[in-house]
């Protein structure tokens, strides 16, 4: 042990140096009685007698693993080191624990102390024992060695122990009250009470026992040096406490100690304080988050596995077990790799090991989430939502988690969904949109063009004279013939577009952003290519079809718009076959707007809502044939009619948009018409005229309640239009003064043509 020119009473031989020089001659004079014997014959039983440097200590053993669990293995490595030190740390252990019990300190504060005193001095075993066994005195350099283990004692205890009071004890041990010795920041009543009250009983200890440079003193010595250093290096008032506690108690401590350390302690309890983690800051209850934290990840479902930045495996939960059907014990410790797992990406590639999503977190330090397949317990592939999850600090990455999540459930339940919505949606024949899509589809997708002022158009074929080709081929071979017009309309279907089977041998096409000649041409193509066809289902005869194309046009309902492109396809029908008709005239662009505008007022008072003069420049007798269209394909009725007017009713059905809520609103309509001749200036002398119609057209609601409605103007606006559109007609810039719109109450049924179909 250090001593001589600067000795020390301290078995750490650390600065103590006023003391020591106190100490120094007078050590000689004192017996080793009282409470020294008394500690030093507990010692002598707890170590048994005969130990060696190097031997073992059962009792001494016991006493320790109760108080410190896994961690005794610390003061085990001290106690080869230096006996007489770990005999001191005990020693001290037991008065501190006495003390602290005699003043009354909580049970944790207790624990603390008697764990920092038990390894206080952990930090000799890097002193060379040269240094440590020295009886002569210490070079600085050697001093130097023994400081430093004060700070090598924290410095083990750091990375094992996990109550914070533990640590503070020990950083703060050896100071001076007063703060006036180097190398600590707090002092006075800043330092923490175990440090202390460990500070005293330390000091106490070395003094009133046998150093390898001086022989120990008196009880009585050794507090008349505490008092005389209380305040300076001690804490003045705790040396009163501790001189009360040595004269009242001193003589029953070994005992109650011992006993209560042996019998009382759980090791279950003292292990708690011990972590494999180090000194993680979880705040005041380390021990029990870990108790929380373990339970979650034991009792998770979802695989768990801790890697860190050597790819070394930390952890493999239950979970990760129970879904690789590897088992945590055969892999932890060991280095993860996608191969491990036979990892595959989303297309089925197996991932190398370059391209592994954890190496890559790692470097990357972002979080990823990918589906991906593993290849399970019994081989089973399994899908899996990897998520994984870069585990940083401040400076670096540490490793990353990686949650394995069996998505199994969820991509059945996602298929079982496709598929429901496959078959809600398509034709099982021909796999392109049903009725039910189309009617799903139609109405918005004509709404969203109109709204957006762009064209689009409806296509309608039907297989001609079908029913033959059944009757003369069989319903299989018809069949073939069916999935073959599909599959061609598909392949002429543009993004955007829908195909869907609207009956037996019937198709519709609907064409986004197309106006009526595009559709056309798109249609004539498509019946050229299936009219070339020959089937071998039908002995290599070939099959031809009927299209009806029509534009959507201002005032179109999705209604007005289907009839027409039906009345279109009827007509191709009508005229042998095998051809394409057209009709409507689409929207008419800015015109159309321009017409949109002209009506944003509110409804007037009056009976009549809207009026308007228009022109349409075509004879009376086709302007009559446009306005039959209007009233067939609006499912119109004619309420009167007379020589040049005309008087409907025409039901409107609420747009998509509108709340459900909304009513059908019915719309009286007074229709004049008049055939006038313009004469055409040319350059040539003889000018010539031309027949073109004159129309007037009143509406109003028919029930007086539906002319407080909000969208009453908006659905008026939209029966003009569509008239409008029908008879291809304009507004009137030399409106006839002559003609009052009005709306007779009279019915004659004049136009009798007019119910023809
Ligand atoms: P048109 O040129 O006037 O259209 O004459 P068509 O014979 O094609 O018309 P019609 O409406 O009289 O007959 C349609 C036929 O289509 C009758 C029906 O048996 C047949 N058909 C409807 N659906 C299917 C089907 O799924 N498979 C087969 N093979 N035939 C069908
Ligand atoms: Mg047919
Ligand atoms: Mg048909």
């Amino acid at each position: 042990m250090p001593h001589s020119s600067e000795p020390t009473y301290a078995l750490v031989g650390s600065a103590e140096s006023s003391f020591q020089a106190s100490t120094q001659g007078r050590v000689a004079e004192e017996a080793a009685i009282g409470l020294v014997s008394e500690v030093g014959s507990l010692l002598e039983e707890l170590e048994g007698a005969g130990v060696g440097a190097h031997g073992p200590a059962p009792e001494a053993d016991r006493l320790v693993q109760a108080r410190l669990g896994v961690g005794a293995g610390l003061f085990a490595a001290l106690r080869c080191k230096s006996p007489p030190a770990a005999a001191h740390s005990l020693r001290v252990a037991m008065i501190c624990s006495g003390w602290a019990e005699h003043l009354g300190l909580s049970a944790t504060a207790r624990e603390a102390l008697e764990i920092a005193a038990l390894l206080h001095d952990v930090g000799l075993i890097g002193v060379p024992d040269d240094v440590l066994l020295k009886p002569g005195p210490l070079s600085v350099q050697e001093r130097l060695l023994i400081d430093a283990a004060r700070s090598h004692s924290l410095e083990i205890l750091r990375t094992s122990c996990f109550l914070p009071e533990v640590l503070e004890i020990v950083r703060n041990v050896g100071a001076w009250y007063d703060g006036s010795r180097a190398g600590y920041d707090c002092r006075g009543q800043e330092l923490p009470l175990g440090a202390r009250m460990l500070t005293i009983v330390e000091a106490f200890d070395a003094m009133t026992n046998e150093q390898v440079y001086r022989a120990g003193m008196s009880r009585e010595r050794a507090l008349a040096e505490l008092f005389r250093c209380a305040g300076t290096q001690f804490d003045p008032h705790l040396v009163e406490q501790f001189a009360l506690f040595v004269e009242a108690g001193l003589s029953t401590v070994r005992q109650a100690v011992a006993g209560r350390w042996l019998e009382r302690l759980d090791p279950a309890v003292a292990n708690r304080i011990w972590s494999f983690w180090g000194d993680w800051s979880w705040g005041r209850q380390p021990d029990l988050l870990d108790l929380f934290i373990g339970r979650l990840l034991e009792n998770m479902y979802d695989g768990v596995i801790f890697i860190d930045t050597a790819m070394r495996i930390l952890l493999w939960n239950h979970g990760a077990e129970r879904l690789t059907g590897i088992t945590a014990e055969s892999i932890t410790g060991r280095s993860w790799s996608p191969e491990l797992l036979q990892v595959r990406d989303e297309k089925g590639a197996l991932i190398e090991p370059d391209d592994c999503p954890v190496a890559c977190t790692i470097r990357s330090g972002v979080q990823s989430l990918r589906r991906l397949t593993l290849t399970g317990r019994s081989g089973r592939k399994v899908p899996v939502d990897v998520h994984i999850i870069p585990v940083t600090t401040d400076r670096a990455t540490e490793g990353a988690i990686m949650l394995l999540h069996d998505a199994s459930s969820e991509i059945s339940l996602e298929q079982r969904c496709q598929n429901l919505h496959q078959q809600a949606t398509l034709d099982p024949l021909t796999q392109v949109g049903n009725r039910a899509e189309f009617d799903r589809v139609y109405e918005a997708f004509i709404h969203t063009h109109l709204e957006r002022q762009l064209p689009c158009s409806l296509i309608i074929c039907d297989l001609d004279r079908f029913k033959q080709i059944n009757d003369t081929y069989g319903h299989q071979a018809g069949d073939e013939v069916i999935k073959t017009l599909a599959a061609l309309l598909k392949r002429a279907a543009h993004p955007g577009d829908l195909v869907a089977r609207y009956g037996g041998e019937e198709f519709v096409l609907l064409c986004a952003n197309c106006d009526n000649a595009t559709a056309a041409r798109r249609a004539e193509q498509i019946r050229q290519a299936f009219s070339q066809l020959q089937f071998p289902c039908l002995g290599g005869a070939s099959v031809t079809a009927s299209f009806g194309v029509t534009q959507v046009q201002a005032g179109d309902t999705p209604e007005t718009m289907l009839r027409r492109a039906d009345r279109a396809l009827l007509l191709a029908k009508s005229k042998g076959r095998n051809r394409v008709v057209q009709l409507g005239a689409g929207t008419d662009g800015p015109e159309g707007s321009r017409l949109w505008n002209l009506f944003q007022h509110k409804p007037p008072e009056a009976d009549i809502l809207l009026q308007q003069r228009l022109r349409t420049p075509v004879p009376l007798s086709l302007a009559m044939e446009k306005l039959r269209g209007f009233v067939a394909d609006h499912s119109g009725r004619i309420l009167s009619a007379q020589t040049d007017q005309i008087q409907l009713e025409i039901d409107t059905s609420p747009s998509r948009n509108r709340r459900a809520s909304d009513r059908p609103m019915t719309f009286l309509l007074n229709i004049r018409m008049k055939e006038t001749r313009e004469a055409i200036e040319t350059d040539r002398p003889s000018s010539f005229s031309s027949s073109q119609t004159k129309i007037q057209v009143a509406l109003a609601p028919k029930r007086t309640r539906d002319r407080r409605r909000m969208d009453v103007v908006a659905r008026a606006r939209e029966v003009l239009l569509s008239l409008r559109a029908y008879l291809m007609a304009e507004d009137d810039p030399q409106p006839d003064t002559g003609w009052e719109p009005s709306l007779p109450k009279k019915k004659k049924r004049w136009w009798a043509w007019l119910w023809r179909k």
